[in-house]
């Protein structure tokens, strides 16, 4: 890290904890100190201290047309002048509603909230609410947000600083997560059988994208289904990564299983804070002021964010967008992979479309502890070289890697030239 990034992270230490807003960015687990942004565009990064990075981060998701796409821009610049938040209706909600509504098969109606946190835990709530039961059903090393009861053998940076739960969880919240391995049905089906009654939801992220990319497949998604509707409790999908980036209607189009509720967030805000939670209609009446289980918001529905939100999905719409995304995710993925092997090293790749991990290890991942069997030194080392010459990836093998609609093949070619290197670097060290 140079100078700039330098001075500016020893002064965001002395005022914000760990010198982040949010713990993942600080690359604790890589040793890194971070790069302090200074703006964006297109694939493009560029820090205080003048050095530009290719980015496969992409804000950890939404950026899925790139930094300051056009489109996005100019809808920016057309609510700006008009206000930036009213907390009363708009028909930009509408707009935005309409376009999730059409495209995600499983909702028929949507709520905005301002976060995939909020988004997840306000799916439980209803799915509380609805079913009059209190237990939930998560997997180990899925990521649904910070909420109390959603962070229990967590994803993302929870899996990244190997912190178990968090202090300040209370127990008797904890206690009501049940956290199961993925991909296994019989733990799931003797679950239910020993809490008869009293399991409200399962919660999954469809394609668990914050261990790593650790795709289930249908086979798991189907039996969650059939088991949930067996007894009585409700499926979510937390697709705040997935939905709008492996298809338009997300891992339950790709796979064709439909939850009860499903969780957006990430592309849905254009790069703008939002997050949404939706489903049948049966069930979405169920919130107030139509219902009885309480959800609110100052600044849900934000009109800067629909207008943001509704532009990235206006681009996803264009035809060809999708079979463009999986060219180019396939082109750098297997690209790496393939330089990993080259220089002899054993990797695993997981990929839908344009995201995946590379997993150091010679064992299939398929669940979290497999994904944590992965050689996280060695990832260490790969990340540095990385980003020493100007690849930004995510600071965690925990973590995945998003190509945009911006990366064209000289990027993308770049990106494999300084993989090259790399490993061949680490193959001599
Ligand atoms: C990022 C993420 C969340 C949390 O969203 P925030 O906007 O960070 O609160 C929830 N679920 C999944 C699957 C995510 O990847």
């Amino acid at each position: 890290m140079a100078d700039a990034s330098k001075a500016l992270f020893e002064q965001a230490k002395a005022l914000i904890p760990g010198g982040v807003n949010s713990p993942v960015r600080a690359g604790k687990s890589v040793g890194v100190d971070p790069p302090f942004i200074e703006r964006a565009e297109g694939c493009f990064l560029w820090d205080a201290d003048g050095r530009r990075y290719i980015d496969y981060v992409g804000s950890w998701g939404p950026m899925i047309l790139g930094h300051g796409h056009p489109a996005v821009r100019e809808a920016l610049e057309v609510q700006l002048p008009k206000g930036t938040s009213y907390g009363a209706p708009t028909a930009l909600e509408i707009e935005l509603a309409r376009a999730i509504v059409d495209r995600v098969p499983s909702m028929e109606m949507v709520r905005m909230v301002n976060s995939g946190t909020e988004a997840a835990m306000s799916a439980v709530r209803l799915a509380r609410g609805v079913t009059g039961r209190d237990r939930i059903i998560k997997f180990e090393g899925c990521y649904h947000g910070h909420a109390d009861s959603l962070l229990v053998s967590a994803g993302s940076g929870v899996a990244t600083l190997a912190i178990p739960g968090s202090p300040g969880v209370p127990a008797g919240i904890a206690e009501q997560t049940i956290a199961l391995p993925l991909n296994d049905l019989e733990v799931v089906a003797a679950t239910f059988k020993a809490y008869p009654g009293e399991i409200a939801a399962v919660i999954v992220e469809p394609i668990p994208a914050n261990a790593g990319v650790i795709p289930q497949g249908k086979a798991f998604l189907e039996g969650l289904r059939t088991l949930t509707r067996e007894n009585g409790a409700l499926l979510i999908f937390d697709e705040v990564i997935s939905g709008f980036r492996v298809a338009p209607g997300g891992a339950q189009e790709l796979y064709g299983v439909l939850p009860d509720l499903t969780c957006l967030g990430k592309i849905i805000g254009g790069g703008l804070p939002v997050g949404a939670f939706g489903g049948a209609r049966e069930h979405m009446t169920r919130l107030a002021p139509e219902g009885e289980v309480y959800q609110a918001g100052t600044l849900s529905g934000n009109p800067l964010a629909m207008a943001a939100g509704l532009a990235t999905l206006k681009v996803l719409g264009e035809s060809g967008v999708y079979d463009f995304l999986e060219e180019k995710g396939r082109k750098l993925l297997e690209g790496l992979r393939d330089a990993a092997k080259t220089a002899g090293f054993r990797v695993v790749l997981n990929r839908v479309g344009s995201m995946g991990s590379l997993f150091f290890t010679d064992r299939p991942v398929t669940d979290f502890a497999s994904a944590a069997a992965s050689d996280a030194h060695f990832f260490r080392r790969y990340f540095r070289r990385m980003l020493d010459q100007g690849i930004y990836l995510a600071p965690s093998p925990f973590e995945a890697t998003f190509v945009s609609l911006a990366h064209t093949d000289e990027e993308l070619e770049t990106t494999l030239e300084c993989a090259a290197r790399a490993f061949e670097g680490l193959s001599k060290d």
